[in-house]
């Protein structure tokens, strides 16, 4: 099954202007709901051999000049580093192919995270790398080992792709990983 979630992500790039006007309106980070904050304390930073990030969550230059959305924020780190799952829950796509490449859609609850670039293959909806064997409908552990990272579909270097949706709409992953962090240490997010 061909997914939409890999072709969206190039389909923004054909809707200019009409995806400036959008952008607009759906970029400014939306602060996640402050009763889940409690429950990311058990959530996992995804890439264990951590690098740094090369790209944020927002408009970045295009490739023909102009700005784009970017829908998750890229996290580099060794080809083949493990990815662990952010938070329990259920695999809702495996992908292939398209700018997202061997993907993995992850839902918990209200929640969908997506993890692009993976190494490793994909045959018969079924993502396998190592010895890291992930299906759809698979429920996962937060902190589980799920894949690989990779450089599969659009993308100059491996790095994670970490997209986080709430309700069906993009969130910051900086946003969350802060709030995880405040958590931890049982602060209360200030004001911004
Ligand atoms: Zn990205």
């Amino acid at each position: 099954m061909q997914s939409n979630w890999s072709g969206r992500l190039v389909a923004w790039n054909r809707l200019l202007p009409w995806g400036l006007l959008l952008a607009g309106a759906l970029l400014p980070a939306m602060a996640a709901p402050a009763q889940d904050e409690p429950r990311w304390r058990r959530g996992v930073f995804p890439v264990v051999s951590f690098f740094g990030y090369t790209s944020h969550f927002g408009l970045r230059a295009g490739p023909g000049g102009g700005s784009q959305p970017h829908y998750g924020l890229d996290i580099a780190a060794p080809l083949g580093s493990p990815i662990r799952n952010w938070w329990g829950g259920v695999v809702s796509e495996v992908l292939a192919g398209g700018a997202c490449g061997n993907g993995l859609v992850i839902s918990s609850g209200p929640y969908e995270h997506l993890y692009c670039h993976l190494a490793g293959e994909v045959t018969g909806g079924v993502y396998r790398s190592g010895e890291v064997l992930v299906a759809s409908g698979q429920r996962l552990q937060a902190g589980e080992l799920i894949g690989h990272v990779g450089i599969t579909g659009r993308t100059t270097g491996p790095h994670l792709h970490w997209g986080i949706r709430y309700r069906g709409q993009w969130l910051d992953p900086a946003v969350i990983l802060r709030a995880m962090a405040m958590a931890r240490r049982g602060a209360k997010p200030g004001p911004q």
